[in-house]
């Protein structure tokens, strides 16, 4: 095949110009993410010929090379890994497959200080594109294992690349750096000292379980002769030494590591290229043993909430790398999690099938979720601002474990928080809430929502505010759905504003409403019966209520019906349920309401008696955000008062 030409996907091209000029203070991370690229090529490979004895790779001496040449001021990356194909080097190289890079770009873009940026391209990790924050071209030779042709890559990173097919390619993958004029002013940017490898290769790659070599020839000779020399054993072979200490880092103890090391393997493993929030350790002895090295991130992913996005930890089996993304040993709504689990007792062939239905597999699961809870739940009294970090990133998703994971509930609820009335900014949480509650109060109450301003200007609040009494506001859609299997904390339960009988107030206030409430049920009797009638196709009942003070009208459900958000939640999945109608009630002591009743005592055949009854019945929906039956004729009854009370 003929040297071609390809162009970069339009994000590839943008993001290549950004690394060329360098936006990223720190440029030694280049190295980190090729080291990073060729050590999960060699895992790839030692599996992949674990499983498939007729690949025909060599898998004696796995490894990474480092060479450099100061004299043509090349650096290149070489490793015996499993390679890639023709086609996936288009496919990889030339493309980026994160579906967040179109607005991760345009943020970039508006971004002006280098700390932004920094933050930014730190949550999105470049991989082998960093190369060209120090490159001005880039080689890439590889040979994917089993096949036995190679494929060369070559790009200035300027629009466009060059593929083409060669004969003799080494097994595994080389990148060639042609390393950017030398900055006279920081010597710190010479990429082919080897005192500059071994030390971004100690602080960014010591824990990488594959050698990473470097041989350092004596000056002034060519880098082929060197090699040449190396495999001979000749005399004047290049000193060869390995610059990482291979230790796993999760089978060391904790006083042998320090942070960044745990911080260097979290980058490594999860692409990002920030600081993780919490490093979290476990060791299992006994009869089923294992080490897991946990991480939670500082910032959530873009893809997050989409489907098909990839959960769960790395598996390995003493000591050998056995699958990414392992689903069996993280619960979904712990997905961000990110880490490693070194299991001693499975086997090096263990399928993800026999791991979803291995006991031991979900034992292990379940205490691991225990333990990133009660990490958690300690970051919370520990550390209240990395926990508040810690909630609007992933609060949205471990909400979803009140529903999906019914045994830790109660420790979920623990460490959530809530928006609330009781602070504008400031979130909740649930011991917060039991703390301020009123002498007498009994529930948890809450609303839910779409949005803290539609929930907090609800009518439903309206008795609660005037009492002071502290409402959670509940606006994510996962809300809708946990609330609404009753849970409790704390012995007490869940009571939605919106819900049932509003029963407020000391035993002194409640006998005193009582005597009045029994005047007005009498006073109000007649036109609750005939306005139950009168819209019947769209409530169950009428009655008066104690949960307004300055509305005249709302709509409310019975305690145990579902809410109209979560009936359309359903709808949206596909799910038919029953529409259950809901009840509405009128505040007796607005004048609206007075005027109506005493209109429909006197002139009951008044079609504005029942015009009215309509009309109120569609505010009640307006003010909680629901949709009305039939605006037109809304709009038009609305209309003609309006003209009638110019
Ligand atoms: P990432 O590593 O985050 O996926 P990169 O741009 O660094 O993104 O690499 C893209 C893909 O190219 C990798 O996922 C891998 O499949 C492939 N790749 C990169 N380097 C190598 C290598 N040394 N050997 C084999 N495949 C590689």
């Amino acid at each position: 095949m003929p040297t071609e030409t390809f162009e970069f996907q339009v994000e590839a091209r943008q993001l290549l110009q950004m690394m060329i000029h360098s936006i990223y203070s720190n440029k030694d991370v280049f190295l980190r993410e090729l080291v990073s690229n060729a050590s999960d090529a060699l895992d790839k490979l030692r599996l992949e010929a674990l499983r498939d004895d007729s690949l025909g790779a060599d898998v004696s001496d796995l490894h990474i090379a480092l060479d450099a040449d100061p004299q043509d001021r090349t650096l290149t990356v070489r490793d015996n890994g499993i390679g890639m194909s023709r086609d996936e080097v288009v496919e990889l190289i030339g493309t980026i497959a994160n579906s967040g890079t179109a607005s991760f770009l345009r943020e970039l873009k508006e971004a002006g200080d280098t700390a932004t940026t920094d933050g930014l391209i730190g949550q999105f990790g470049v991989g082998f594109y960093a190369s060209f924050m120090v490159a001005d071209e880039v080689t890439l030779l590889t040979r994917r294992a089993g096949e036995s042709e190679g494929t060369r890559w070559t790009s200035s990173g300027e629009g466009t690349y060059t593929v083409e097919t060669v004969a003799d390619a080494p097994q595994g993958t080389a990148i060639v750096l042609r390393l950017k004029p030398e900055d006279t002013e920081d010597q710190l940017y010479d990429y082919t000292s080897p005192w500059k490898l071994r030390e971004i290769v100690k602080r960014y790659s010591d824990f990488i379980t594959w050698p990473i070599r470097m041989a350092t020839r004596p000056a002034g000779e060519p880098a082929e002769q060197a090699d040449d020399a190396a495999e001979s054993g000749d005399a004047a072979a290049p000193e060869v030494e390995t610059l990482n200490s291979m230790k796993a880092l999760w089978a060391r103890s904790r006083d042998e590591v320090t942070d960044d090391e745990y911080h260097e393997l979290y980058k490594h493993i999860s692409h990002d290229w920030t600081d993780p929030l919490e490093t979290i350790r476990l060791q299992a002895e006994g009869t089923f043993e294992y080490q897991a090295l946990l991480f939670i991130p500082s910032h959530a992913p873009q893809d997050l909430f989409l489907q098909g996005y990839k959960r769960g930890v790395q598996l390995y089996v003493k000591r050998v790398f056995i699958m990414d993304d392992c689903e069996a040993l993280m619960p979904s709504y712990l997905r961000f999690v990110k880490g490693v689990v070194d299991a001693q007792d499975l086997s090096l062939n263990v399928s993800r099938e026999i791991l979803q239905q291995d006991r031991q597999i979900q034992l292990m699961h379940r205490r691991l979720a225990k333990k990133v809870l009660s990490t958690v739940k300690d970051m919370m009294t520990a550390h209240p601002e990395r926990y508040a970090t810690f909630w609007r990133e992933f609060g949205r998703v471990l909400k979803e474990g009140l529903l999906g994971d019914p045994e830790n509930r109660d420790s979920i609820l623990g460490v959530s928080s809530f928006a609330t009335t009781h602070d504008k900014d400031q979130p909740t949480t649930l011991a917060q809430y039991a703390e301020r509650m009123k002498d007498g109060q009994e529930h948890i109450y809450y609303l839910t929502g779409e949005s803290r301003q539609a929930v907090e200007n609800s009518p439903h609040m309206e008795a609660f505010q005037a009492r002071g009494i502290e409402v959670l506001l509940l606006t994510d859609p996962v809300d809708e759905v946990w609330v609404d299997t009753r849970p409790e904390f704390g012995g007490r339960q869940f009571r939605s504003v919106a819900k049932g009988e509003v029963d407020l107030g000391t035993a002194e206030e409640k006998e005193q409403e009582g005597s009045e409430r029994e005047k007005q049920q009498e006073e109000y009797a007649a036109l609750l019966g005939w306005m139950a009638g009168h819209l019947t196709e769209h409530v169950k009942q009428v009655r008066l209520s104690s949960r307004l003070t300055v509305s005249p009208a709302c709509i409310v459900s019975d305690t145990h019906d579902v809410t109209p958000a979560l009936e359309n939640l359903y709808r949206a999945m596909g799910q038919e349920i029953p529409h259950p109608k809901r009840i509405l009630e009128l505040n007796p002591k607005h004048p609206l309401v007075t005027a109506l009743n005493r209109t429909h005592t006197e002139r009951p055949d008044d079609t504005a008696v029942g015009e009215t009854a309509e009309l109120l019945h569609s505010l009640a929906l307006l003010a909680e955000g629901g949709e009305l039956p039939d605006p037109a004729r809304f709009v038009k009854l609305t209309a003609d008062r309006l003209e009638r009370s110019l």
